[in-house]
This record gives C-alpha cells, structure tokens and sequence, in this order.
C-alpha cells in the first residue's frame, strides 16, 4: 500500500498541507478566522518543529493541515504524518517554508513504511497526492528502500542464504537478467574457498549468487553485497549484546540487491554484475577455527586471526572474481564493521574509495539526495595491523584501532588499483523510531549511489 498517490486536479476532497516555523506562524494566524485562531491558541501550537495543527472550518469539517518543520530537514519534516494525521488524501499547499517539496513527500513516503509479515499494519498511512512526475522518481526508490528493510527486518530462518538467492532470482526474472549460483561444495569446485569456509558450519549451505544484466557492449560495473544472514562470531563467539540483531548482516546484500533493482528498473546503459556471496556464521564442529590458513580465489593466502571478521572474507572471493570480468566500476555494500560506527555513528556511512574523482562524485550525489556519507581513508601504513607471521595477509590482528579502515585495506587488496572501487561499510538499521524513519532495517547509502550512477551514465 503506497502512501503516496498522483495528484489529480480533480480530486476535491484532498487536504491541504501548510508547512511552517515559528516565524512564519504569525503571518498564517492573521489569514485565519477567529474561531480557527482560538482553536489553535487553546492547545498552545506554536509550529515548533514535529507539531501539527488539524485547522477546521466554521461546520467543523476538517479544512487545513499547519505542520511545523525545521526546513533544513526536507527529508524528516513530513515523516511522521502518515501515521500522525487521520487517513485521508493530503496534498502540500503552494504555500509553506518547505521548498524542497520532492524530498518531503520522500520522507513521507519512507515514513509512512510498516514491517507487516508477523503482524497485521497498525492503521492504514495517511496519503499523500503528487505531482505524476514527482511520482515517478519516488516510487522506485520508496519501493527499493522497502525492499531493503523488509529484508533486513525478517528474521534469519525466513531470510537465509537461499531466501537471498531467491530475490535475486526474482529480479532476474522480472528484468530477463541471468542468474548462476553455486551451492556448498560448488563453491570448492569453482574456486570460491573463503565464501564456503565462512559458510560450511551452517546446516544451510553457503552460495555465491550471480546475475548479469544488460548489453555486452556497455560498460561493466560490478556490484557486491556482503549476505552473512546471521553472524554468531564463528568460533569467536559474539557476547549476547552483539549478537542480538546479527540477522541484520545481510544488509550490504540488501543494498546491493535493491540497488541492481534501480539500475535494471532504470535501464541505465551499463552491463551489471551482481554479486551476493550468501552464509551463515554458524558454530558446529564443521567451523572455521582461527589461525587456519585459506589460499583465497585471488592466490593471496589469509590466517584467520578472527572467525568474527568474516565479511571481509565471503567479500574477498566475490570481489576477485569480479574483477576477473574486468568491470570498469567496483562497488560493495557491506555491514562491515562496528568500528565505522564508533567512528561515525548510525546514520552516517563509512565511504572508502582507491579513487578520489568517484568518491567525490558519490558523496555529492548523497548530498544532493539526503543520503549523506562521509569518507574515511585507506590509510595504506595501516595495512601493517593485518600481518600474519606465516600467510600473506591475517583477516584481523591485535589492535583495536581503525577497524573500518582495516577492513577495507584487506578488501583493497582483491582490487585492482587502477579499477575505481568503492565499498561502503553501512549500519543497514534505525536503533530508534524518528520520523521518515522507523526503528529496524534501513537503506544508507542506497539512494546516494544510484542518484551516483544515474548521473554517471544516464547523464
Ligand atoms: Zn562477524
């Protein structure tokens, strides 16, 4: 059920939606009669920001709706109406300190989201009208972030490594994309030896999902998403706190999934490669221990030093063979690590790129589209903390400093580095209900790349 629907001149029951602040709120009252002012006096609404006024007119008849907002936050300010006003159509009043009119029926649209497969919706949205142009640049997008909550929100036995290759199946399917997998011991045969010792302990067999899409001829981009569907740790066993919400870390797959979703749905003139390495991180007697030694797709060979640092293994693999198609683009989503969070927080994304023309490119297309993320360093003397006394790499090593930088110095090594590669380690979760965004799985980065690639190769 969408909460945003195309607005028809006709349409004479929808409500008016006046969005505005504190010092505009003065210059509305003197337009009202004094019945409506009175009405607003008495439960003292002031347009603070997050407050609404439903304005009636002298039958009573529900006329007008006032909405405070912080104007600087286009993507929050109408987030929490969907479910705050009562079900009606609304529309957005030429007036209002809301210019930016497309990001705010965005923000209702994501606002207006409910996780529904356990329990029946708590009430229909309220609806909001558009412009029929503005309504077909939001629906894909609205229907992808969708698409990577509802994902990231279902619970591991309904979301495995299968249910992964599943969805991409589907989106084969939809778009006449071809999809390969290999499955378990597959994996051994076609030379994927990490993505399978991450996954061998789980009951649910791992797999690398493939799809490639569009013409030979236009050029390759390759997109990767880490699909660890449940991360206990491994051996390294994660304490209860930490595990608690690791069904989450298949959020990078999510992303990668709804994001070759948009370019198909687009048909933007690129040849894709998708690629989902899909596990689990189980604990049973089949486990990958730490210090054992795994000589990866690429040749380089990795001590696990950390069986917890294992999405930068099922991604090592996955990136080697993607660079073996020679793509002209490299970008992984990944639910990486908990240090870009330290370092960053929730909502801001860690951005690492062998190519500074396309990380600036990115990170101003997420400026533009309120997806913002922030960059952080290869900082190449680092790659010191990854050495191992017997292999060519350790997958982690004693220092707690800089993980997220760490972790992607490991991936750099499975680039090339004259191939552009971008890899973004994301939360993939709301810890807390805020409007435009409710608590759960979350798209971060998704919007950002895909305004990115659109404006790269659709001009
Ligand atoms: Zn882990």
């Amino acid at each position: 059920m969408s909460a945003l629907i195309e607005r028809k001149n006709s349409d004479r029951q929808s409500i008016a939606i006046e969005t505005t602040d504190a010092s505009h709120f003065a210059a509305i009252k003197r337009r009202l009669t004094a019945v409506q002012r009175q009405w607003l006096s008495s439960f003292g609404f002031e347009a603070a920001p997050g407050t609404f006024a439903l304005i009636p007119d002298e039958g009573g008849k529900l006329v007008r709706v006032l909405v405070g907002v912080d104007a600087t936050d286009p993507l929050g300010a109408l987030g929490a109406m969907p479910r705050a006003l009562p079900e009606a159509t609304y529309h957005l009043a030429d007036e209002g300190v809301l210019k930016d009119r497309l990001q705010a029926a965005l923000g209702w649209a994501l606002g207006a989201y409910e996780f529904t497969r356990y329990r029946k919706a708590r009430r229909a949205p309220a609806k909001l009208a558009i412009p029929a142009a503005d309504l077909k640049v939001l629906a894909p997008l609205v229907e992808a972030t969708a698409q990577v909550r509802d994902m990231v929100n279902t619970p591991t036995e309904d979301m495995g490594p299968k249910h992964l290759a599943d969805a991409v199946k589907q989106l084969g399917k939809a778009h006449k994309g071809k999809v390969r997998e290999w499955v378990g011991d597959e994996l051994l045969e076609a030379n994927f030896p990490t993505i399978h010792a991450v996954g061998r302990a789980s009951h649910r067999a791992p797999r690398l999902i493939e799809l490639t899409w569009g013409k030979a001829s236009d050029p390759k981009i390759a997109v990767v998403g880490k699909g660890v569907c449940f991360d206990t740790g491994g051996l390294d066993l994660k304490p209860a706190d930490g595990m608690r919400w690791m069904k989450k870390d298949m959020g990078g797959a999510a992303h990668a999934i709804a994001l070759a979703g948009l370019i198909m749905q687009a048909k933007l003139p690129v040849r894709l490669q998708l690629l989902i390495p899909a596990v689990e991180n189980a604990v049973s007697g089949a486990a990958l221990r730490p210090g054992e030694v795994i000589t990866t797709r690429a040749g380089i060979t990795v001590e696990i030093d950390n069986t917890d640092a294992e999405g930068r293994l099922v991604l090592c693999d996955a990136l080697a063979y993607a660079t073996e198609q020679k793509p002209e683009l490299i970008i992984d989503f990944a639910t990486l690590t908990g240090a870009a969070r330290i370092a960053l927080g929730a909502d801001l994304p860690a951005l690492f790129a062998n190519n500074d023309d396309a990380a600036e490119r990115v990170l101003a297309a997420g400026r533009t589209v309120n997806d913002p993320l922030w960059r952080l360093p290869l900082w190449r003397p680092y790659r010191k903390m990854l050495e191992s006394y017997l292999a060519d790499i350790a997958n982690s090593g004693a220092s707690r400093h800089a993980g997220a930088i760490t972790a992607a110095l490991y991936l750099e090594r499975f680039v090339p580095e004259n191939t552009p590669w971008l890899h973004l380690d994301t939360y993939a979760w709301n810890d807390a209900d805020r409007p435009g965004r409710p608590r759960g799985g979350e798209a971060l980065g998704l919007r950002a790349f895909f305004a990115f690639l659109q404006k790269k190769y659709a001009g």
